[in-house]
């Protein structure tokens, strides 16, 4: 196909695709996906081989947010029945750290519910942060928590941070449809606050929120315009109890299109498939490592992600290799110093339902987070 080897070649010289392209790319059909996958499969392995990054999320607060956010389990006035709990200590979000360390996780994401942290939020978390180096001094660690005010990136890279996360989540034109406490450029001002303070840059998407496919082309460009050094790609798991539970429009196929357009769009950046993969990707997760080179280990925020042991051997049985700590996720030109890139079982067995992939709704597969960060059971790593 022309369109994909045209964007095969772009990839490998780190060119941006025409948003025509990158929109040609989600309107391929089905009969064409393994090609689709193979071709961003080649950008893939050109910037970051065979190798998978393993990500960890400890979340610090639960829930209790006064945002609006639609999407979220967390949002003011949420009925979804998700862990709440205010700040973890340093000691117990260091031992959570700890677990995901151990499963091979080389990135502790620290995340807060929250507009935003208050000067002695920042100082809670540099705590935190100085506690888990003190115990893994390789790992990276990135904190997410929220929209940052003056100086506050700045203290956070000095207290350790290695980057900060603040998604963009969709475009800019439905961005009100989605949240009315804060805007698209509130966002954008926070991730480019943490580029100025020396903090890797991670921000990314959520798609399947009734989002157009030119939506997602839109939030993808203005990422690569932002030029984080990781996206991460969340599928929206459509929580119960928020405003956008009957949100079920998702399709393996489509969501590996959108991460391969991703890729085409961001080539030689961390693109982590994040939220929703177990749920709407589902038996065909493998496929997507050779889209992604990086995913998260073990559970969400709020939600059980798939067992630490079924990730690591998802990645060994398709081919690749969890990253190291003695690996340098980004190539080379991206590194520090360098400029933005070029351009239940009853026991018995029931008659099989008939499965489809109409993006129906997938309820069984939601399941609310009981284990790990602010309760007393092991989490999952
Ligand atoms: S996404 Fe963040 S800011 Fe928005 S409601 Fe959830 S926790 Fe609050």
């Amino acid at each position: 196909m022309d369109l994909l080897n045209t964007l095969v070649e772009k990839g490998l010289r780190r060119e941006l695709p025409t948003r025509e392209e990158a929109l040609a790319v989600l309107a391929t059909s089905d009969d064409d996906l393994l090609e689709v996958v193979a071709a961003a499969g080649k950008v893939r392995r050109q910037w970051f081989g065979r190798r998978v990054k393993l990500n960890y999320l400890v979340n610090l607060k639960s829930g209790l947010c006064p945002e609006d956010c639609s999407y979220c389990s967390q949002r003011l006035g949420s009925k979804a029945e998700i862990l709440k709990y205010t700040w973890l200590k340093p000691d117990e979000a260091s031992k959570a750290a700890a677990a995901g360390v151990a499963g091979g996780a080389k990135r502790v994401c620290l995340v807060a519910s929250g507009r935003g942290p208050t000067d002695r939020d920042v100082d809670r978390v540099s705590q935190t942060i100085e506690a888990i180096k003190e115990q893994n001094e390789d790992v990276e660690i990135c904190a997410c928590l929220g929209l940052l005010s003056d100086g506050q990136a700045e203290r956070l890279r000095a207290a350790g941070a290695d980057a900060y996360n603040h998604n963009l989540n969709t475009s800019e034109g439905t961005y009100g449809d989605i949240t009315t406490t804060h805007t698209f450029a509130d966002r954008v001002d926070t991730v480019r606050r943490a580029q100025t303070a020396g903090l890797s840059a991670c921000s990314g998407l959520i798609a399947g929120m009734g989002e157009s496919d030119a939506d997602l082309v839109d939030v993808v460009f203005s990422l690569r315009e932002l030029d984080p050094d990781s996206v991460p790609v969340n599928f929206l798991i459509p929580f119960e109890g928020t405003p956008l539970a009957k949100e079920w429009n998702l399709t393996p196929q489509h969501c590996l299109r959108i991460l391969a357009m991703t890729r085409f769009v961001c080539p030689d950046v961390e693109v982590r498939l994040s939220g929703g993969r177990e749920v709407h990707l589902r038996s065909m997760q493998p496929l997507a490592l050779h889209l992604v080179n990086s995913i998260f280990l073990g559970d969400y925020l709020t939600s059980e992600g798939q067992e630490g042991r079924a990730d690591l051997e998802m990645i060994a049985d398709a081919g690749f290799e969890v990253e190291g700590a003695d690996t340098t996720t980004l190539p080379e030109h991206r590194r520090e110093g360098c400029g933005p890139c070029g351009s239940g079982d009853s026991g018995q067995s029931a008659p099989a339902e008939p499965v489809t992939n109409t993006g129906a709704p997938r309820t069984d597969l939601v399941a609310v987070r009981r284990r790990g960060a602010g309760t007393d059971l092991a989490p999952n790593a």
